[in-house]
């Protein structure tokens, strides 16, 4: 599987650089060098024994390149990277909203590759494509204009330039506020990691619901301050950066504690 995949890889790295990836090539691989270091022994031996000696970070983005797959075979898994909701002041109404949500999203496909890594009739080469999705998609979580509107498909319809640069809000938030700080992602993950236990502990309690809103808050808060034709620049780094990093250790303090309860 491991030579289809990194000749598919390659692939989808030369063509990368027309799409927008969510939280970008740095993000979803300083969430995984996070997560990785807060594994505990038995689910680091259970990954070991599903990836080799991969790291987390070397699949992290695989479920973004392969949106380049021209055979159709991944195709139903694009809707997965997002939930889209209409801005909720509350918990419960959130909550509400988002169980009432049909077909596959974010939300519904984080539970059921939970559900497909822990059965064990699920086949081993199954088992490792769940787990890599699983990997960035509770990177995708923790991207708040992942749990944004529907109407501008997550901050993708509006408009705004970056640096004097035309994009979107959506792009922004994806790689450009992460990759105007210039870490590599080991780099960055170093950085923003924390050792203290009850920290990491308060981080990681609540519920996939809880840890939604949360993103949904923030991208409230992000609509808010970035309205349609925004010039942006210093200050809104200046502003954002911040809030940028939390989700980035957020997500990976989140996504250890989803693959610690697994194994
Ligand atoms: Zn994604």
């Amino acid at each position: 599987m491991k030579s289809i995949y990194s000749k598919m890889l390659l692939l989808m790295m030369i063509s990368s650089s027309i799409y927008a990836f969510a939280w970008g090539l740095t993000g979803h691989r300083v969430i995984a060098e996070i997560a990785e270091n807060h594994l505990s022994g038995k689910a680091k031996r259970e990954i070991r024994k599903m990836m080799g000696q991969e790291r987390l970070a070397y699949w992290a983005n695989w479920p973004d390149f392969i949106k380049s797959d021209t055979t159709g075979v991944w195709k139903q898994t694009s809707v997965w990277h997002y939930v889209n909701i209409d801005p909720q002041t509350d918990f419960t109404s959130f909550e509400k909203n988002l169980k009432a949500q049909s077909g596959p999203s974010l939300y519904s496909q984080i539970k059921t590759l939970s559900s497909q890594i822990k059965d064990e009739k699920t086949s081993e080469k199954d088992r490792k494509i769940a787990l890599i999705f699983l990997i960035h998609m509770m990177g995708d979580l923790s991207q708040p204009m992942h749990t944004g509107r529907s109407e501008d498909l997550g901050g993708n319809k509006i408009n705004v330039t970056y640096f004097g640069d035309k994009t979107n809000l959506h792009s922004v938030w994806d790689g450009k506020l992460v990759d105007s700080q210039k870490y590599s992602y080991t780099e960055y993950a170093k950085l923003l990691d924390i050792k203290s236990k009850e920290e990491v502990k308060q981080i990681q309690s609540g519920t996939l619901e809880n840890w939604l809103y949360d993103s949904h808050q923030i991208a409230n808060k992000i609509y808010a301050q970035t309205p349609n034709d925004s010039k942006l620049s210093y200050d809104y780094q200046y502003k954002f950066n911040d809030t940028m990093e939390r989700q980035l250790l957020y997500g990976g303090l989140r996504l250890a504690k989803v693959l610690n309860d697994l194994f």
